[in-house]
Protein backbone atom coordinates (compact mmCIF):
# COMPACT_ATOMS: atom_id res chain seq x y z
CA UNK A 1 0.00 0.00 0.00
CA UNK A 2 1.27 3.49 -1.27
CA UNK A 3 0.72 4.82 2.29
CA UNK A 4 2.93 2.42 3.97
CA UNK A 5 5.50 3.03 1.71
CA UNK A 6 5.92 6.34 2.03
CA UNK A 7 5.74 6.48 5.72
CA UNK A 8 8.53 3.75 6.10
CA UNK A 9 10.52 6.64 3.73
CA UNK A 10 9.38 9.10 6.04
CA UNK A 11 10.94 7.30 9.09
CA UNK A 12 14.41 8.30 9.92
CA UNK A 13 16.98 5.08 10.02
CA UNK A 14 19.39 7.24 12.13
CA UNK A 15 18.98 5.39 15.31
CA UNK A 16 21.40 3.00 16.75
CA UNK A 17 19.85 0.18 17.86
CA UNK A 18 22.59 -1.01 20.03
CA UNK A 19 23.35 2.44 21.52
CA UNK A 20 24.23 2.96 25.36
CA UNK A 21 21.55 3.02 27.78
CA UNK A 22 21.43 6.48 29.60
CA UNK A 23 22.50 6.80 33.33
CA UNK A 24 19.73 5.93 35.84
CA UNK A 25 17.48 8.48 35.95
CA UNK A 26 13.77 9.23 35.62
CA UNK A 27 13.89 9.44 31.48
CA UNK A 28 15.93 8.21 28.53
CA UNK A 29 14.24 10.33 25.97
CA UNK A 30 11.68 13.13 25.29
CA UNK A 31 9.70 12.91 22.46
CA UNK A 32 7.95 16.35 21.27
CA UNK A 33 4.85 16.92 19.14
CA UNK A 34 6.02 18.68 15.67
CA UNK A 35 3.02 21.14 15.09
CA UNK A 36 2.19 23.35 17.67
CA UNK A 37 4.94 22.33 20.00
CA UNK A 38 8.38 22.30 18.26
CA UNK A 39 6.94 24.89 15.45
CA UNK A 40 4.45 27.10 14.48
CA UNK A 41 1.17 25.29 13.60
CA UNK A 42 0.44 25.98 9.93
CA UNK A 43 -2.36 23.04 9.16
CA UNK A 44 -1.06 20.34 6.28
CA UNK A 45 1.84 22.02 5.79
CA UNK A 46 4.06 20.82 3.16
CA UNK A 47 6.20 23.92 2.65
CA UNK A 48 9.58 24.14 4.26
CA UNK A 49 9.92 28.22 3.40
CA UNK A 50 6.90 28.06 6.01
CA UNK A 51 8.58 25.86 9.24
CA UNK A 52 8.93 28.84 11.81
CA UNK A 53 9.97 27.18 14.98
CA UNK A 54 8.48 28.27 18.62
CA UNK A 55 10.57 30.68 20.58
CA UNK A 56 13.45 29.59 22.34
CA UNK A 57 13.40 26.25 20.72
CA UNK A 58 16.70 25.49 19.54
CA UNK A 59 17.92 26.27 22.83
CA UNK A 60 15.74 24.53 24.71
CA UNK A 61 16.20 21.41 22.68
CA UNK A 62 20.04 21.70 23.41
CA UNK A 63 19.90 21.59 26.85
CA UNK A 64 18.58 18.81 26.43
CA UNK A 65 21.05 16.83 24.47
CA UNK A 66 23.23 18.07 26.50
CA UNK A 67 21.60 16.51 29.62
CA UNK A 68 22.01 13.33 27.87
CA UNK A 69 18.67 12.93 26.96
CA UNK A 70 17.64 11.74 23.28
CA UNK A 71 14.92 13.29 21.48
CA UNK A 72 12.34 12.00 18.79
CA UNK A 73 9.45 13.21 17.01
CA UNK A 74 5.92 12.00 17.65
CA UNK A 75 3.54 13.71 14.64
CA UNK A 76 0.30 12.69 13.40
CA UNK A 77 0.07 14.06 9.57
CA UNK A 78 -3.10 13.18 8.21
CA UNK A 79 -2.39 15.25 5.44
CA UNK A 80 -0.42 12.74 3.79
CA UNK A 81 -3.62 10.14 3.55
CA UNK A 82 -5.69 13.49 2.79
CA UNK A 83 -3.30 14.37 -0.32
CA UNK A 84 -2.74 17.69 1.20
CA UNK A 85 1.05 17.09 0.61
CA UNK A 86 3.23 14.45 -0.50
CA UNK A 87 5.90 11.95 1.02
CA UNK A 88 8.92 14.34 -0.28
CA UNK A 89 7.32 17.47 0.74
CA UNK A 90 6.82 15.70 4.28
CA UNK A 91 10.85 15.29 4.30
CA UNK A 92 11.35 18.61 3.26
CA UNK A 93 10.02 20.18 5.88
CA UNK A 94 11.39 17.33 8.12
CA UNK A 95 14.99 18.25 6.87
CA UNK A 96 13.91 22.00 7.79
CA UNK A 97 13.13 21.23 11.25
CA UNK A 98 16.08 19.94 11.64
CA UNK A 99 17.89 22.36 9.94
CA UNK A 100 16.39 25.18 12.29
CA UNK A 101 16.28 23.04 15.55
CA UNK A 102 18.91 19.99 15.40
CA UNK A 103 19.04 16.88 15.20
CA UNK A 104 16.65 14.41 16.52
CA UNK A 105 17.27 10.41 16.73
CA UNK A 106 13.84 9.31 15.48
CA UNK A 107 10.67 10.23 13.93
CA UNK A 108 7.40 8.85 14.36
CA UNK A 109 5.17 9.60 12.22
CA UNK A 110 1.34 8.71 11.40
CA UNK A 111 0.46 9.35 7.83
CA UNK A 112 -3.15 8.04 8.23
CA UNK A 113 -6.27 10.04 8.91
CA UNK A 114 -8.62 9.67 11.47
CA UNK A 115 -11.06 7.15 9.93
CA UNK A 116 -8.48 4.96 9.32
CA UNK A 117 -8.85 3.44 12.88
CA UNK A 118 -4.91 2.72 13.02
CA UNK A 119 -2.95 2.09 16.22
CA UNK A 120 -0.48 5.01 15.57
CA UNK A 121 -2.63 8.15 15.69
CA UNK A 122 -2.24 10.31 18.57
CA UNK A 123 -3.99 9.60 21.17
CA UNK A 124 -3.38 5.74 20.57
CA UNK A 125 -0.17 5.28 21.71
CA UNK A 126 1.51 3.60 18.81
CA UNK A 127 4.16 6.37 17.68
CA UNK A 128 5.03 6.90 21.18
CA UNK A 129 5.55 2.95 21.60
CA UNK A 130 7.09 3.11 18.07
CA UNK A 131 10.01 6.07 19.29
CA UNK A 132 10.72 4.50 22.33
CA UNK A 133 11.52 1.21 21.18
CA UNK A 134 13.93 2.93 18.01
CA UNK A 135 15.45 4.57 20.77
CA UNK A 136 16.14 1.54 22.82
CA UNK A 137 14.29 2.46 26.01
CA UNK A 138 10.67 2.12 27.24
CA UNK A 139 7.37 4.29 26.96
CA UNK A 140 7.80 4.59 31.02
CA UNK A 141 11.41 6.20 30.43
CA UNK A 142 10.22 8.61 28.19
CA UNK A 143 8.07 12.02 29.24
CA UNK A 144 6.28 13.34 26.12
CA UNK A 145 5.91 17.57 25.34
CA UNK A 146 3.00 18.79 23.17
CA UNK A 147 0.15 21.17 22.79
CA UNK A 148 -3.20 19.20 22.90
CA UNK A 149 -5.13 16.47 25.02
CA UNK A 150 -4.77 13.92 22.05
CA UNK A 151 -0.55 14.46 23.11
CA UNK A 152 -0.90 13.59 26.82
CA UNK A 153 -3.16 11.30 25.95
CA UNK A 154 -1.22 9.05 24.06
CA UNK A 155 1.56 9.85 26.36
CA UNK A 156 -0.24 8.11 29.13
CA UNK A 157 -2.12 5.77 27.36
CA UNK A 158 1.18 3.93 26.71
CA UNK A 159 2.77 4.75 30.47
CA UNK A 160 5.00 8.32 29.39
CA UNK A 161 5.14 11.10 31.02
CA UNK A 162 3.39 13.97 29.51
CA UNK A 163 3.80 18.02 29.91
CA UNK A 164 1.40 20.17 27.94
CA UNK A 165 2.43 23.36 26.69
CA UNK A 166 -0.97 24.83 25.49
CA UNK A 167 -1.49 27.19 22.63
CA UNK A 168 -4.29 29.86 22.20
CA UNK A 169 -6.22 26.81 19.94
CA UNK A 170 -5.52 24.34 23.08
CA UNK A 171 -9.34 23.26 24.32
CA UNK A 172 -9.68 24.23 28.30
CA UNK A 173 -10.71 21.16 28.91
CA UNK A 174 -7.95 19.00 27.84
CA UNK A 175 -5.50 21.42 29.63
CA UNK A 176 -7.59 20.82 32.65
CA UNK A 177 -6.99 16.98 31.98
CA UNK A 178 -3.60 17.71 31.48
CA UNK A 179 -1.19 16.44 34.37
CA UNK A 180 1.34 19.11 34.00
CA UNK A 181 0.82 22.36 32.35
CA UNK A 182 4.18 24.63 31.41
CA UNK A 183 3.79 28.20 30.08
CA UNK A 184 6.51 27.37 26.76
CA UNK A 185 9.13 24.91 25.30
CA UNK A 186 11.48 26.57 27.37
CA UNK A 187 9.36 25.81 31.05
CA UNK A 188 8.17 22.24 30.02
CA UNK A 189 12.05 21.89 29.22
CA UNK A 190 12.90 23.28 32.66
CA UNK A 191 10.33 21.00 34.10
CA UNK A 192 11.96 17.99 32.82
CA UNK A 193 15.63 18.56 33.81
CA UNK A 194 14.27 19.96 37.70
CA UNK A 195 12.35 16.40 37.65
CA UNK A 196 16.09 14.31 36.98
CA UNK A 197 17.77 16.99 38.75
CA UNK A 198 15.22 16.72 41.93
CA UNK A 199 15.50 13.01 42.15
CA UNK A 200 19.19 12.37 41.20
CA UNK A 201 21.06 11.58 44.68
CA UNK A 202 25.27 10.44 44.73
CA UNK A 203 25.97 6.61 45.42
CA UNK A 204 25.53 7.17 49.18
CA UNK A 205 27.89 5.58 51.81
CA UNK A 206 26.31 2.71 53.43
CA UNK A 207 24.56 3.58 56.53
CA UNK A 208 23.09 1.33 59.74
CA UNK A 209 19.42 1.60 60.72
CA UNK A 210 17.09 4.21 58.84
CA UNK A 211 13.44 4.46 59.96
CA UNK A 212 11.20 5.65 57.47
CA UNK A 213 7.97 7.31 57.83
CA UNK A 214 4.48 7.30 55.65
CA UNK A 215 1.02 7.56 57.27
CA UNK A 216 -2.09 7.46 55.92
CA UNK A 217 -3.94 5.12 53.64
CA UNK A 218 -2.65 1.77 51.21
CA UNK A 219 -2.15 4.05 48.54
CA UNK A 220 0.02 6.63 50.41
CA UNK A 221 2.36 3.74 51.14
CA UNK A 222 2.72 2.56 47.66
CA UNK A 223 3.34 5.88 46.17
CA UNK A 224 5.96 6.34 48.68
CA UNK A 225 7.56 2.75 47.67
CA UNK A 226 10.40 3.75 45.10
CA UNK A 227 11.37 6.53 47.74
CA UNK A 228 11.94 3.62 50.95
CA UNK A 229 13.23 1.69 48.20
CA UNK A 230 15.88 3.91 47.66
CA UNK A 231 16.74 4.60 51.09
CA UNK A 232 16.67 0.15 51.93
CA UNK A 233 19.53 0.71 48.53
CA UNK A 234 21.92 2.58 50.89
CA UNK A 235 20.98 1.24 54.56
CA UNK A 236 21.35 -1.88 56.50
CA UNK A 237 17.95 -1.82 57.76
CA UNK A 238 14.66 -0.15 57.14
CA UNK A 239 12.09 -0.01 59.53
CA UNK A 240 8.75 1.69 58.32
CA UNK A 241 6.63 3.36 60.86
CA UNK A 242 3.25 3.26 58.84
CA UNK A 243 -0.38 3.44 60.31
CA UNK A 244 -3.11 1.00 60.98
CA UNK A 245 -4.62 2.16 57.33
CA UNK A 246 -1.35 1.54 55.36
CA UNK A 247 -0.20 -2.11 57.27
CA UNK A 248 -0.79 -4.32 54.61
CA UNK A 249 0.49 -2.08 51.75
CA UNK A 250 3.48 -2.04 53.55
CA UNK A 251 3.30 -5.71 54.27
CA UNK A 252 4.11 -5.25 50.46
CA UNK A 253 6.95 -2.82 50.19
CA UNK A 254 10.16 -4.26 48.67
CA UNK A 255 12.95 -3.07 50.69
CA UNK A 256 11.14 -2.81 54.32
CA UNK A 257 12.52 -5.49 57.34
CA UNK A 258 10.67 -4.14 59.99
CA UNK A 259 6.99 -2.40 60.55
CA UNK A 260 5.81 -0.61 63.39
CA UNK A 261 2.22 0.46 63.23
CA UNK A 262 0.72 3.74 64.83
CA UNK A 263 -1.22 6.25 63.96
CA UNK A 264 -0.43 9.55 64.22
CA UNK A 265 -3.08 12.00 64.73
CA UNK A 266 -1.83 14.80 63.35
CA UNK A 267 -1.73 13.19 59.94
CA UNK A 268 -5.30 11.23 59.90
CA UNK A 269 -8.42 12.87 58.60
CA UNK A 270 -10.59 12.54 60.57
CA UNK A 271 -7.93 13.20 63.23
CA UNK A 272 -8.66 11.28 66.28
CA UNK A 273 -7.95 13.10 69.73
CA UNK A 274 -3.88 12.95 70.96
CA UNK A 275 -3.58 10.81 73.67
CA UNK A 276 -0.68 11.24 75.37
CA UNK A 277 0.07 8.38 76.80
CA UNK A 278 0.00 6.63 73.18
CA UNK A 279 2.66 9.92 72.34
CA UNK A 280 4.63 8.58 75.30
CA UNK A 281 4.34 4.70 74.25
CA UNK A 282 5.13 5.44 70.39
CA UNK A 283 8.25 7.68 71.20
CA UNK A 284 9.75 4.95 73.70
CA UNK A 285 9.11 2.45 70.60
CA UNK A 286 10.80 4.72 67.94
CA UNK A 287 13.67 5.04 70.58
CA UNK A 288 14.14 1.74 70.15
CA UNK A 289 14.78 1.19 66.95
CA UNK A 290 18.07 2.58 67.53
CA UNK A 291 17.96 4.45 64.29
CA UNK A 292 20.51 6.69 62.81
CA UNK A 293 18.46 8.28 60.58
CA UNK A 294 15.12 9.04 60.06
CA UNK A 295 13.32 10.53 56.72
CA UNK A 296 9.85 10.97 56.93
CA UNK A 297 7.65 10.82 54.11
CA UNK A 298 4.53 13.24 54.29
CA UNK A 299 2.23 14.50 51.01
CA UNK A 300 2.02 18.07 49.77
CA UNK A 301 -0.55 19.12 52.43
CA UNK A 302 0.64 17.07 55.67
CA UNK A 303 3.42 18.25 58.18
CA UNK A 304 6.32 16.02 58.97
CA UNK A 305 7.37 18.05 62.26
CA UNK A 306 5.20 16.95 64.85
CA UNK A 307 6.80 13.32 64.06
CA UNK A 308 10.19 15.23 64.22
CA UNK A 309 10.19 16.24 67.70
CA UNK A 310 9.25 12.53 68.71
CA UNK A 311 12.04 11.26 66.76
CA UNK A 312 14.69 13.89 68.43
CA UNK A 313 12.72 13.08 71.84
CA UNK A 314 13.43 9.24 70.43
CA UNK A 315 17.23 10.44 70.16
CA UNK A 316 17.21 9.83 66.56
CA UNK A 317 20.66 11.89 65.53
CA UNK A 318 19.91 12.92 61.61
CA UNK A 319 16.13 13.47 60.60
CA UNK A 320 15.17 14.79 56.80
CA UNK A 321 11.85 15.63 55.56
CA UNK A 322 10.01 18.11 53.28
CA UNK A 323 8.71 21.20 55.44
CA UNK A 324 7.65 24.48 54.01
CA UNK A 325 7.30 25.42 57.52
CA UNK A 326 10.66 27.18 59.44
CA UNK A 327 11.67 23.40 61.01
CA UNK A 328 14.01 24.96 63.57
CA UNK A 329 16.64 22.30 65.34
CA UNK A 330 14.08 19.70 64.10
CA UNK A 331 15.26 18.91 60.64
CA UNK A 332 18.88 18.31 60.12
CA UNK A 333 17.83 17.84 56.00
CA UNK A 334 15.20 20.15 55.27
CA UNK A 335 14.08 19.51 51.62
CA UNK A 336 11.44 21.80 49.60
CA UNK A 337 9.81 20.46 46.51
CA UNK A 338 7.77 22.63 43.91
CA UNK A 339 4.47 22.14 43.55
CA UNK A 340 2.56 19.43 41.07
CA UNK A 341 5.55 17.28 41.56
CA UNK A 342 3.99 13.60 41.28
CA UNK A 343 4.13 11.55 44.71
CA UNK A 344 6.59 9.09 43.77
CA UNK A 345 8.76 11.44 42.86
CA UNK A 346 8.66 13.67 45.75
CA UNK A 347 9.35 10.51 48.09
CA UNK A 348 12.30 10.31 45.73
CA UNK A 349 13.56 13.64 46.03
CA UNK A 350 13.43 13.49 49.98
CA UNK A 351 15.45 10.08 49.59
CA UNK A 352 18.02 11.73 47.39
CA UNK A 353 18.07 15.09 49.19
CA UNK A 354 19.12 12.37 52.42
CA UNK A 355 21.42 11.20 50.42
CA UNK A 356 19.96 8.17 48.94
CA UNK A 357 19.61 7.17 45.14
CA UNK A 358 17.74 4.11 43.47
CA UNK A 359 20.44 1.40 41.83
CA UNK A 360 20.92 1.91 38.42
CA UNK A 361 18.76 -1.25 37.81
CA UNK A 362 15.60 0.03 39.62
CA UNK A 363 12.95 1.53 37.55
CA UNK A 364 11.82 4.54 39.27
CA UNK A 365 8.31 2.78 39.10
CA UNK A 366 5.55 1.62 41.96
CA UNK A 367 6.57 -1.70 42.91
CA UNK A 368 5.01 -4.68 45.21
CA UNK A 369 6.23 -7.72 46.77
CA UNK A 370 4.48 -9.95 43.85
CA UNK A 371 6.18 -13.27 45.80
CA UNK A 372 3.85 -12.59 48.84
CA UNK A 373 0.42 -12.05 47.43
CA UNK A 374 -1.80 -15.35 47.69
CA UNK A 375 -3.43 -17.38 44.73
CA UNK A 376 -6.07 -15.13 43.34
CA UNK A 377 -9.91 -15.86 43.98
CA UNK A 378 -10.82 -18.91 41.96
CA UNK A 379 -14.37 -16.95 40.85
CA UNK A 380 -12.24 -14.57 38.99
CA UNK A 381 -11.81 -17.13 36.04
CA UNK A 382 -8.55 -17.16 34.10
CA UNK A 383 -6.57 -13.80 33.53
CA UNK A 384 -7.42 -11.01 31.10
CA UNK A 385 -10.59 -10.11 33.26
CA UNK A 386 -11.39 -6.29 33.49
CA UNK A 387 -11.22 -5.48 37.65
CA UNK A 388 -13.48 -2.55 38.01
CA UNK A 389 -13.76 -1.63 41.85
CA UNK A 390 -16.69 0.96 42.39
CA UNK A 391 -15.86 2.39 46.08
CA UNK A 392 -13.44 4.25 47.58
CA UNK A 393 -13.33 5.15 51.40
CA UNK A 394 -13.29 8.81 49.84
CA UNK A 395 -16.99 9.05 49.04
CA UNK A 396 -15.98 12.14 46.41
CA UNK A 397 -13.23 9.51 44.83
CA UNK A 398 -15.74 6.87 44.32
CA UNK A 399 -17.30 5.69 41.19
CA UNK A 400 -21.03 6.54 41.24
CA UNK A 401 -22.97 3.03 41.22
CA UNK A 402 -25.36 4.25 38.27
CA UNK A 403 -22.20 4.35 35.86
CA UNK A 404 -20.46 1.31 37.69
CA UNK A 405 -23.48 -0.76 36.86
CA UNK A 406 -23.63 0.46 33.34
CA UNK A 407 -19.93 0.00 32.40
CA UNK A 408 -20.57 -3.35 33.70
CA UNK A 409 -23.39 -3.93 31.39
CA UNK A 410 -21.19 -2.41 28.39
CA UNK A 411 -18.18 -4.19 28.64
CA UNK A 412 -19.95 -7.41 29.16
CA UNK A 413 -21.86 -6.67 25.44
CA UNK A 414 -18.60 -5.82 24.12
CA UNK A 415 -16.84 -9.72 25.43
CA UNK A 416 -15.24 -8.32 28.32
CA UNK A 417 -15.75 -10.29 31.69
CA UNK A 418 -15.76 -7.85 34.27
CA UNK A 419 -14.96 -8.78 37.88
CA UNK A 420 -16.17 -6.26 40.73
CA UNK A 421 -14.12 -5.79 43.90
CA UNK A 422 -14.49 -3.78 47.01
CA UNK A 423 -14.18 -3.56 50.45
CA UNK A 424 -16.18 -5.14 53.38
CA UNK A 425 -18.17 -2.48 53.93
CA UNK A 426 -19.16 -2.32 50.08
CA UNK A 427 -20.66 -5.71 49.63
CA UNK A 428 -23.74 -4.41 49.10
CA UNK A 429 -22.85 -2.01 46.30
CA UNK A 430 -20.47 -4.50 44.70
CA UNK A 431 -23.30 -7.14 44.81
CA UNK A 432 -25.62 -4.54 42.89
CA UNK A 433 -22.77 -3.00 40.58
CA UNK A 434 -22.36 -7.34 39.69
CA UNK A 435 -25.61 -8.03 39.21
CA UNK A 436 -25.41 -6.41 35.96
CA UNK A 437 -23.32 -9.29 34.63
CA UNK A 438 -20.21 -8.96 36.67
CA UNK A 439 -18.26 -11.53 39.32
CA UNK A 440 -18.72 -10.35 42.65
CA UNK A 441 -16.06 -10.56 44.93
CA UNK A 442 -16.97 -7.49 47.42
CA UNK A 443 -16.06 -7.93 50.84
CA UNK A 444 -13.55 -11.30 49.84
CA UNK A 445 -10.20 -9.56 49.19
CA UNK A 446 -7.79 -8.33 51.52
CA UNK A 447 -5.40 -6.10 50.16
CA UNK A 448 -3.02 -8.73 48.77
CA UNK A 449 -6.11 -10.65 47.38
CA UNK A 450 -6.94 -7.97 45.28
CA UNK A 451 -3.48 -7.38 44.35
CA UNK A 452 -3.12 -10.70 43.40
CA UNK A 453 -6.83 -10.13 41.54
CA UNK A 454 -5.40 -7.42 39.65
CA UNK A 455 -2.38 -8.92 38.79
CA UNK A 456 -4.33 -11.16 36.78
CA UNK A 457 -6.41 -8.17 34.59
CA UNK A 458 -6.08 -7.15 31.17
CA UNK A 459 -6.95 -3.67 33.29
CA UNK A 460 -8.43 -1.97 36.60
CA UNK A 461 -11.05 0.48 36.10
CA UNK A 462 -11.32 2.57 39.22
CA UNK A 463 -11.34 6.12 40.89
CA UNK A 464 -8.40 8.11 42.41
CA UNK A 465 -7.94 5.40 45.34
CA UNK A 466 -5.63 2.64 46.50
CA UNK A 467 -6.24 -0.14 44.35
CA UNK A 468 -5.11 2.61 41.12
CA UNK A 469 -1.65 2.58 42.83
CA UNK A 470 -1.67 -1.54 43.19
CA UNK A 471 -2.35 -1.56 39.47
CA UNK A 472 0.59 0.85 38.75
CA UNK A 473 2.50 -1.45 41.26
CA UNK A 474 2.05 -4.92 38.72
CA UNK A 475 2.29 -2.97 35.60
CA UNK A 476 -1.73 -3.40 35.19
CA UNK A 477 -3.28 -0.39 32.76
CA UNK A 478 -6.14 2.02 34.71
CA UNK A 479 -8.86 3.22 32.97
CA UNK A 480 -9.09 6.38 36.02
CA UNK A 481 -12.28 7.66 36.67
CA UNK A 482 -10.83 10.41 38.24
CA UNK A 483 -12.40 12.98 40.19
CA UNK A 484 -10.36 16.03 40.23
CA UNK A 485 -10.18 17.24 43.74
CA UNK A 486 -6.44 16.48 43.91
CA UNK A 487 -4.11 16.95 40.94
CA UNK A 488 -4.25 14.49 38.48
CA UNK A 489 0.00 14.75 38.03
CA UNK A 490 0.80 14.52 41.55
CA UNK A 491 -2.01 11.34 42.21
CA UNK A 492 -2.59 9.72 39.09
CA UNK A 493 -1.36 6.22 38.39
CA UNK A 494 2.39 6.59 38.45
CA UNK A 495 4.11 4.93 35.31
CA UNK A 496 1.69 2.65 33.98
CA UNK A 497 -0.45 3.06 30.74
CA UNK A 498 -3.85 4.80 31.61
CA UNK A 499 -6.68 6.75 30.22
CA UNK A 500 -8.24 9.42 32.30
CA UNK A 501 -11.84 10.10 31.85
CA UNK A 502 -13.91 12.36 33.77
CA UNK A 503 -14.42 16.00 34.14
CA UNK A 504 -10.52 17.90 34.79
CA UNK A 505 -12.56 21.36 35.34
CA UNK A 506 -15.64 20.47 37.53
CA UNK A 507 -15.74 22.16 40.21
CA UNK A 508 -14.63 19.88 43.11
CA UNK A 509 -11.06 20.34 41.39
CA UNK A 510 -8.09 21.08 43.81
CA UNK A 511 -10.71 21.10 46.88
CA UNK A 512 -9.22 17.56 48.47
CA UNK A 513 -13.18 18.05 49.42
CA UNK A 514 -14.13 14.49 51.04
CA UNK A 515 -17.72 14.97 50.54
CA UNK A 516 -18.70 16.44 47.07
CA UNK A 517 -19.43 19.91 46.84
CA UNK A 518 -21.34 19.87 44.34
CA UNK A 519 -24.65 17.86 44.21
CA UNK A 520 -24.60 14.63 41.78
CA UNK A 521 -20.75 14.04 41.74
CA UNK A 522 -20.66 15.69 38.17
CA UNK A 523 -17.07 14.89 37.66
CA UNK A 524 -17.86 11.43 36.85
CA UNK A 525 -21.44 10.64 36.88
CA UNK A 526 -21.21 12.61 33.00
CA UNK A 527 -18.86 9.85 32.43
CA UNK A 528 -20.44 7.76 29.46
CA UNK A 529 -19.94 3.81 29.53
CA UNK A 530 -18.90 4.15 25.87
CA UNK A 531 -15.47 5.57 26.78
CA UNK A 532 -14.43 2.94 28.84
CA UNK A 533 -14.70 0.77 26.36
CA UNK A 534 -12.88 3.20 24.03
CA UNK A 535 -10.40 3.39 26.75
CA UNK A 536 -9.71 -0.48 26.98
CA UNK A 537 -9.28 -0.30 23.20
CA UNK A 538 -6.90 2.07 23.36
CA UNK A 539 -5.14 0.34 25.74
CA UNK A 540 -5.21 -2.69 23.93
CA UNK A 541 -7.26 -4.77 26.09
CA UNK A 542 -8.65 -7.75 24.17
CA UNK A 543 -12.05 -8.83 25.33
CA UNK A 544 -11.40 -12.39 25.45
CA UNK A 545 -14.75 -13.53 24.65
CA UNK A 546 -14.34 -13.42 20.75
CA UNK A 547 -17.53 -11.42 19.06
CA UNK A 548 -19.30 -10.03 22.85
CA UNK A 549 -22.37 -10.89 24.10
CA UNK A 550 -25.52 -9.09 23.04
CA UNK A 551 -27.62 -7.35 24.78
ZN1 LIG B 1 -1.51 6.02 12.03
Amino acid sequence: MRRDQERDQCRSARVDPGADRFPSGLYDAVLLDRDGTLVEDVPYNGDPEKVRPVPGAREALDRLRAAGLRLAVVTNQSGLARGCFTAHDLRLVNARVEELLGPFDHWAICPHAEADGCACRKPAPGLVHEAAAALGTTPTRCVLIGDIGADTAAAAAAGAAAIMVPTPATRAAEVAAAPTVAADLPDAVGIVLARIRLTAAPQPARRGTVLVVRSDAAGDVLVTGPGIRAVAAGAQRVVLLCGPRGRAAAELLPGVDEIIEAPLPWIDAPAPPVDPDAVRALTDRLAEVRADEAVVFTSFHQSALPLALLLRLAGVPRISAVSDDYPGSLLDVRHRVPAGVPEPERALSLAAAAGFALPDHDEPALRIRTDRLPPPAADAGAPGYVVLHPGSSVETRACPEELATRVVRVLGAAGYRVVVTGGPDERDLTARVAAAGGVDLGGRTGLDDLAAVIAGAGALVVGNTGPAHLAAALGVPVVSLFAPTVPFGQWGPYRVPTVRLGDAGAACRDTRATVCPVPGHPCLSAVEPGRVLEALRLLRVPAPVAGGVAG
